[in-house]
């Protein structure tokens, strides 16, 4: 399986000098299954690049689109995702299930004159709405996805997707819990055993990194998680890899560094057993 990722940026876009190493575009993955087919997660602005190349090939196809939540930063891409707008697609999305809205509405809002300047009927592509809940297990042809809630605002799931015996988790917009005033072990275990269980001996866990440990100080209770508290709960759920993920856009490539330099030494410090790295937009990993 290949995870490709278009967009590592949480929030808000962020192009421009400062985010050219890490990346600017809002979360976006496409997976690829070991059998060549694909499925993407979140629909930010990272989506706008492999939707243009996929219409490029002119092939018809069948693509799945999971969404984690609504928040914009995880659905502003959809109304520029050109197979959208092709007939020759057929377009699976998968979004969590809501009390107070449905989400078929929130993503046809999209295409309403308030947000865009044409309506839906522009759209070509036989587009289904699935809605999920948390705690399910079901097939996207060789792929064999999980829900679980994240610690995030209501309805916000994170996903296990496994192909082949191999397995990855996606948790962004994930707050991991501890009571310490500095994360530790002991504490994080106590406090997300659902989600360790979840993730645990994942092949590759990409996790919410919203703010280094001094900024998430002022931040508790935001849904995001910080460096050090991620890297403390990979080992936790023994995963093979962490990727951070999801970063501040305040954050520039500079700052990125540094923060990568204070999560080596903090792992080397607690003598973590974890290998972590920070996301960057168009890089690829296969496991
Ligand atoms: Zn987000
Ligand atoms: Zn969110």
């Amino acid at each position: 399986m290949k995870i490709k990722f278009w967009g590592t940026r949480g929030s808000i876009a962020k192009p421009g000098k400062a985010t050219i190493k890490y990346g600017g575009n809002t979360p976006a993955l496409e997976v690829t299954s070991d059998e060549g087919n694909k499925l993407f997660i979140d629909a930010g602005t990272g989506i706008h690049q492999p939707g243009n190349e996929i219409i490029s090939t002119g092939k018809p196809e069948e693509l799945n689109l999971l969404i984690t939540h609504s928040h914009w930063d995880h659905i502003q891409g959809l109304p520029f995702f050109k197979p959208l707008y092709s007939e020759n697609f057929k377009i699976n999305i998968y979004v969590s299930r809501n009390e107070s809205f449905n989400p078929e509405d929130i993503i046809n809002m999209q295409f309403t004159s308030q947000f865009f300047p044409v309506n839906k009927d522009v759209l070509k592509a036989n587009i289904k709405i699935i809605q999920l809940n948390e705690k399910m297990k079901f097939d996207i042809g060789e792929f064999t996805i999980e829900t679980i809630a994240a610690h995030h605002s209501e309805n916000t799931l994170g996903f296990k997707i496994s192909n082949n015996n191999k397995y990855f988790v996606y948790l962004t917009d994930n707050e991991i819990y501890y009571e310490t005033e500095e994360p530790t072990l002991h504490s994080i275990k106590s406090k997300n055993t659902d989600l360790i269980e979840f993730a645990k001996d994942a092949d590759l866990l990409v996790h919410d990194c919203m703010f280094d440990f001094k900024d998430y100080v002022n931040k508790i209770g935001w849904g995001h998680s910080n460096n050090f508290s991620s890297v403390i709960f990979g080992a936790a759920a023994n995963v093979k890899k962490i990727i951070l993920f999801h970063f501040n856009p305040d954050y520039s490539d500079e700052r990125l560094d540094e923060i990568c330099e204070n999560t080596k030494n903090f792992v080397k410090d607690k003598a973590l057993d974890i290998n972590f790295e920070l996301s960057v937009e168009e890089k690829t990993y296969e496991i």
